[in-house]
């Protein structure tokens, strides 16, 4: 029988390296705490890595909930501050920048989310709204198209390379001293006050575990029976060729978009699947997405499809993340269910934790989010 190798103690291990488990461990490496984190083998091919990238503090309605409104405000600010932080340590530019947005209506109630939209845009630094007639969208890009006469125009919007940016993060944190691990944890045991993490071929101790897998976070019930009710909804995304210039801006009709990319691909998503883990992309997404986006950029119709891609995003079913200790357990700290903003909320997220690990005030009131809201 092969023996297994049993690892030194780790003060922090981190398990899944997607944006919200990287920045975790960035941040905490930073701080000069030893971690490890534990990329699982799906990376590159999950939620982090094919994500738009899209980065906006007023992404959704749900966004003037609270606190999930502070967190999407924090995330947005500390985007700002990571981009040219993560160059520098590392030289990985993801291609971070302002990219404006514009927000479309088609209906009585859409105009009354974006009008939510303009008076949350008037609390945030950096961030300001302003009412666009058909005249002005047509004069900002003629193939835009809206039934609606009034749409939103949101200047201090960005836009990100979600790959590069889980890439730099993790490279971020290999530099601060991080002990970076490619494979997935197959159990978690207690171990004495702490816990020996299993993984194929090695075991290693700890008394501080945060647990970002994604969608994957509820394999908690499993390994220590404690319930995570996260799920995964999957996500598809077109990478389009279109001749002409460039959008200058990233367009929203309702839950879909399109957005140019410094690639010079045009990215035009989404869909909303429940389908389990499944994550092939699929000849009915594609349709879907062409359909949708059409409505409100016909050019799309007739661009060249260069790659489609799925995911899965993880959600919960009050539609807020899972941010915090759980009671079940001392030394389990749970960072999942970002849903369609964890891109967005990954730095604030890792912050919180970094808090909670330091013994710090959390910056933002988390009780909400706790993981033993479900019980
Ligand atoms: C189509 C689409 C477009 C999106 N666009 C945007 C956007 O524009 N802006 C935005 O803010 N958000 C966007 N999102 C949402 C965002 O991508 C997700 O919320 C975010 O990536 C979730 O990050 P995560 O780190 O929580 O999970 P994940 O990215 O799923 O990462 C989880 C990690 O855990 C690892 N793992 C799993 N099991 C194990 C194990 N046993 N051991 C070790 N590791 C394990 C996996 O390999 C993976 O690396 C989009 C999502 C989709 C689907």
């Amino acid at each position: 029988m092969r023996k297994q190798k049993s690892d030194p103690m780790s003060d922090v291990v981190i398990i899944g390296g997607g944006a919200v488990g990287s920045a975790t461990a960035y941040l905490l490496s930073k701080k000069g705490i030893s971690v490890t984190l534990v990329l699982g083998t799906a990376f590159g091919k999950t939620a982090s890595s094919f994500a738009a990238g899209l980065l906006s503090p007023l992404f959704e309605t749900t966004h003037d909930q609270y606190p999930l409104k502070s967190l999407s405000i924090q995330g947005f600010n500390l985007h700002q501050t990571l981009a040219p932080e993560l160059l520098e340590i590392t030289g990985l530019d993801y291609q971070a920048r302002q990219q404006d947005s514009i927000y479309l209506s088609t209906t009585q109630k859409t105009t009354t989310r974006l009008e939510g939209l303009m008076t949350l845009s008037k609390h945030i630094e950096g961030i300001s709204g302003h009412w666009l007639d058909q005249n002005d969208l047509r004069s900002l890009d003629p193939r835009i198209k809206s039934a609606n006469p009034k749409s939103l125009l949101i200047n201090g919007t960005w836009l990100l390379d979600a790959y590069g940016y889980t890439n730099a993060l993790i490279e971020g944190a290999r530099k601060k001293g991080a002990r970076i691990i490619n494979g997935s944890v197959t159990n978690i045991k207690k171990s004495g006050s702490g816990f020996q993490i299993i993984l194929d071929g090695s075991r290693i101790n700890t008394e501080k575990i945060v647990l970002s897998m994604g969608p994957w976070t509820n394999m908690l019930r499993e390994w220590l029976n404690i319930s995570v009710p996260v799920s995964p909804l999957k996500g598809q995304i077109l990478r389009i060729e279109l001749s002409g210039p460039p959008l200058e801006y990233s367009v929203y009709k309702g839950s879909n978009y399109v957005a140019s990319k410094p690639s010079g691909l045009v990215w035009a998503g989404t869909t909303e699947e429940n389908v389990g883990f499944s994550d092939n992309p699929t000849t009915e997404g594609r349709k879907s997405i062409i359909s949708n986006v059409s409505s409100f950029f016909p050019s799309i119709s007739i661009g060249v499809v260069k790659d489609q891609t799925a995911c899965l995003r993880p959600v919960t079913p009050d539609g807020q993340p899972i941010l915090g200790k759980t009671t079940k357990s001392n030394g389990i700290y749970i960072a999942t269910g970002a849903g369609r903003r964890g891109i967005l909320l990954s730095p604030s997220m890792a912050e919180i934790i970094c808090q909670l690990i330091t013994n710090a005030q959390p910056s933002v009131p988390i009780d909400s989010l706790s993981p033993d809201r479900f019980n």
